[in-house]
């Protein structure tokens, strides 16, 4: 696609450079010079007065009947075997969009031995699971689940296509959708079909999380996003729910793979599985220094959870990026979420308002936090957290303490 002048049409009224929101239009001898940093946002197309500017299409070659994509697709990813939280979290958004959109939903599976992982997903609510195993998909590697999935795509053609935004999907969907020619919305964290015309609104933070866009892909199938873990609703398990599995047997040709995995080694860094934790507990600016979240450790250690930050105690250095909760952070839905020394901003909360339980820890009994908080404790956490170590110490067994805090 590309955004082009008429000049003949151009009456040099300059509307549009007004309009253009990245600056690049410039006006040269009366007459609109698109420039290259357009992102062929379309604004100054709907602007211009006298209609001229245009947006040429693609190549016919890639001119596609939309009304022949049909059902919603999720790329059910495993690491060693074992599905994950987010694969579940976007059949249960996907099951949501294809009831309303009246069309199957479909569990895409790579890799080797899968038969169990197949039936996993028929019971959390996939309507068909497409299973394919080959010892050459054991390992994820870019071009061999780019190639299979972009084939099945161009053979099936999905109207839907959603992956986790986790570092393989990261990966997986721009290749994809680079290969079957459409667009791919990154990093949603919220989706939605339009009532009117039934397009996927597909909704990210932009501009450094400082607005919220929604994108939708009007021209090209399958509509591709991938999503952040921890947004949605995981899919009901339901023990005697029953998919169509089938077998796709695929076959890789010299030169398809440029790579092989010829050994895993595990990262020896730690790792923060924020996402997948039912238990966090995090700290912010009120913990005052690095030392400060040695306390917490102690309490997240009593109860088996892990450290949470805010982007305030991460920007003072005391704690890594890679604990950081909120919208420039992880997105997470723990069943006990225990925030101690952070204030409530949107930005916090838009990382961890859903979580199942959530315990505030602060001093200032007007802090937003305590909006969300199931329970509140206005106190000064360096007092409070002692306190509660020391009644967990007198309890045995610490899930009664935890059905006691959810009661
Ligand atoms: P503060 O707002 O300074 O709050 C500290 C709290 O600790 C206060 O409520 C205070 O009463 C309490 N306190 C102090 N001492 C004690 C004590 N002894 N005992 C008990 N309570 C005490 N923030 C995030 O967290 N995650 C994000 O992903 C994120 N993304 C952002 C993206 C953008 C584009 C922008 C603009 C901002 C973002 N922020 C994010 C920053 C966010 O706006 C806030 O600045 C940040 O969350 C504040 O962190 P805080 O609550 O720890 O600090
Ligand atoms: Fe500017 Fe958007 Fe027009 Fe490109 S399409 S020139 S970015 S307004
Ligand atoms: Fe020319 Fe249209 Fe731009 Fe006006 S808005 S300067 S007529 S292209």
């Amino acid at each position: 696609m590309a955004i082009r002048v008429i000049t003949d049409k151009c009456i040099g009224c300059g509307i549009c450079v007004k309009v253009c929101p990245f600056d690049a239009i410039d006006m040269i001898d009366k007459k609109a010079i698109i420039k290259d940093n357009c992102t062929l946002c379309g604004q100054c197309v709907d602007a211009c007065p006298v209609n001229a500017i245009v947006k040429d299409e693609e190549e016919v070659k890639h001119k596609i009947n939309i009304e022949d994509y049909k059902g919603v697709w999720v790329f059910a990813e495993q690491r060693q075997n074992e599905v994950l939280n987010v694969s579940i979290e976007l059949l249960g958004e996907g099951r949501k969009m294809a009831d309303k959109r009246g069309v199957e939903l479909t569990a895409v599976l790579l890799g080797s031995n899968l038969d169990e992982n197949a039936e996993l997903l028929s019971k959390y609510g996939a309507d068909n699971v497409l299973k394919v195993d080959n010892e050459k998909l054991e390992n994820y590697t870019t071009d061999a689940y780019a190639k299979v999935i972009a084939d099945l795509i161009d053979e099936r053609k999905p109207e839907i296509m959603l992956i986790g935004a986790t570092t393989i999907g990261r990966d997986l969907g721009p290749r994809v959708s680079a290969k079957v020619h459409t667009g791919l919305t990154a990093d949603c964290t919220r989706l939605e079909i339009d009532e009117e015309d039934g397009k996927l609104l597909q909704t990210r933070p932009a501009f450094g999380g400082n607005l919220m866009a929604t994108i939708v892909c009007p021209n090209h199938r399958p509509q591709m996003s991938t999503v952040r873990p921890g947004v949605m609703e995981k899919a009901k398990f339901n023990e005697d729910a029953n998919a169509n599995i089938e077998n796709i047997e695929v076959s890789f040709k010299e030169g398809d793979l440029k790579t092989e995995v010829l050994e895993v080694v595990k990262s020896e860094k730690e790792i923060v599985a924020l996402d997948e934790a039912p238990i966090i507990v995090a700290g912010g600016r009120g913990m005052q220094t690095k030392e400060g979240f040695e306390l917490l450790e102690k309490l997240a250690e009593k109860l088996d959870g892990v450290i949470g930050a805010s982007r305030a105690a991460v920007d003072e250095g005391w704690i890594e990026h890679s604990h950081q909760v909120g919208q420039t952070g992880t997105t997470v839905r723990p069943k006990l979420y225990i925030a101690a020394g952070i204030s409530g901003a949107i930005q916090h909360l838009a990382g961890m308002q859903s979580s199942d339980c959530i315990v505030a820890i602060n001093k200032n009994a007007d802090a937003p936090i305590f909006k969300v908080a199931d329970y509140g404790i206005v106190g000064d956490l360096f007092e409070v957290i002692p306190q509660l170590l020391e009644a967990l110490d007198n309890v045995d067994d610490i899930v009664t303490a935890l059905k006691g805090l959810e009661a």
